[in-house]
């Protein structure tokens, strides 16, 4: 895991003042149906590349960041404030 994280508000900062929440997915319509749901709340792909996930800057600036990783190395690729949405892209 890369020992830094940038920050887009707070610059590069130790991966300790984060916290990792998963998949950053994008969340299914409210009338989605149960099937829908269900693989968005439990099923979870297991890529080896690029990949997008929810990180907490709990030490931090407390802001939820999109950060782009990649699963076989670690190395972070780009961070974005959440607030700018997550890419339909990011379960591929
Ligand atoms: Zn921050």
């Amino acid at each position: 895991m890369a020992s830094l994280v940038p920050c887009p508000h707070c610059g590069s900062r130790p991966k300790e003042e984060f916290t990792v929440k998963g998949a950053a997915l994008p969340r299914p319509a409210p009338d989605a149906g149960e099937q829908v749901w269900m693989d968005y709340v439990y099923l979870r792909d297991n890529p080896r590349g690029r990949y997008e996930e929810f990180w907490h800057h709990t030490s931090g600036c407390r802001r939820w960041l999109v950060v782009t990783r990649d699963t076989a190395t670690h190395e972070i690729e780009a961070s974005r404030d959440v607030a700018f949405g997550t890419s339909p892209e990011a379960r591929a």
